[in-house]
């Protein structure tokens, strides 16, 4: 059982790296990669935990990036968390969040809703990463939408009245310096970006020429249209294929830890290659 996404409350996930790990480790999973966003700051914590729970853990992280005016999410799988080129990449990423998060709370308080700034900053166990998440959560805890999906259908989601432009790091920047770090680069949950066939073909034809190794193919937000489809351009295109959970949260995640289906007929499973030799 391998779970190559999830989330710890170092970015926005409601766990501890150890509570993570540790349920993982109850569910079943034998190897887990914690891919928080923006910051290698769990793994750590994560490793000390996998070690007493016998699980094997792959160092990660879900790097956010700016294509063509959309945002997409980049994994780096089994890097060094040491490394100093990732990491004074990854504070650049982190450093615009705190003006973000203080514009969404503005946008929030002129539809009703004042304090969530404060709220979300309060919700968040790192400073440095301050999420629509944390929002969301505030949302819903003090009734102002139903559940996290209408806090961003109704608010936070792009071009939604709480939603912020923001200019995350490039696709070739976010790939360097997983490389640099002796990583593969996985494009996550590539069903979430609205693309069409072509457009999608044509993002993984350019992930791949970049460097990029591996499409996520199971995905917690993926529909079985959306795996299909995934799992049909990624070998054309030369990419390995992945499969996460994307878990946060016991209360809010789509899909819990250990529930992965397995990968489609005709997909190359990105745990085949050198650099995650650790899950042969
Ligand atoms: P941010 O990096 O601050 O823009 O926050 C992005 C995070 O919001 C993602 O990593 C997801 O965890 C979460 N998210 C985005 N869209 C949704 C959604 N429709 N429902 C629940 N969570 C979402
Ligand atoms: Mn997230
Ligand atoms: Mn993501
Ligand atoms: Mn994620």
């Amino acid at each position: 059982m391998i779970d190559l996404h999830s989330h710890s409350n170092r970015s926005d996930g409601a766990l501890t790296p150890s509570a993570l790990v540790e349920r993982a480790a109850r569910r079943g999973v034998k190897a887990l990669a914690l891919t928080d966003h923006d910051t290698t700051e769990g793994l750590s914590e994560a490793g000390v935990e996998a070690e007493r729970q016998g699980l094997l853990l792959v160092p990660g992280v879900e790097i956010s990036v700016t294509w063509n005016g959309r945002t997409l999410h980049v994994l780096g799988l089994g890097i060094d968390p040491t490394c100093t080129r990732l990491l004074s990449g990854l504070a650049q990423v982190r450093s615009g969040r705190m003006q973000r998060a203080q514009a969404i709370g503005g946008r929030l308080a002129s539809q009703g809703l004042p304090g969530a700034f404060e709220a979300a900053v309060s919700l968040a166990a790192n400073p440095d990463m301050v999420s629509r998440t944390h929002f969301a959560r505030h949302m819903v805890a003090v009734g102002f939408v139903k559940d996290m999906s209408a806090a961003f259908r109704r608010y936070l989601g792009e071009g939604k009245p709480a939603y912020v432009r923001h200019t995350w790091t490039s696709l070739g920047e976010a790939i360097d310096w997983i490389h640099g770090a002796g990583g593969l680069s996985v494009l996550a949950h590539p069903g979430r970006y609205g693309l069409r066939r072509a457009r999608l073909h044509a993002l993984f034809s350019e992930f791949r020429a970049c460097g990029g190794a591996a499409v996520e193919v199971i995905s917690s937000s993926h529909s079985a249209e959306q795996v299909a489809l995934v799992a049909e351009l990624a070998p054309r295109c030369g990419l390995l294929a992945s499969a996460g959970s994307d878990f946060h949260s016991p209360e809010d995640s789509w899909l819990d830890l250990g529930q992965l289906a397995p990968l489609p007929q005709g997909c190359v499973p990105v745990w085949d290659d050198p650099k995650l030799a650790i899950l042969n």
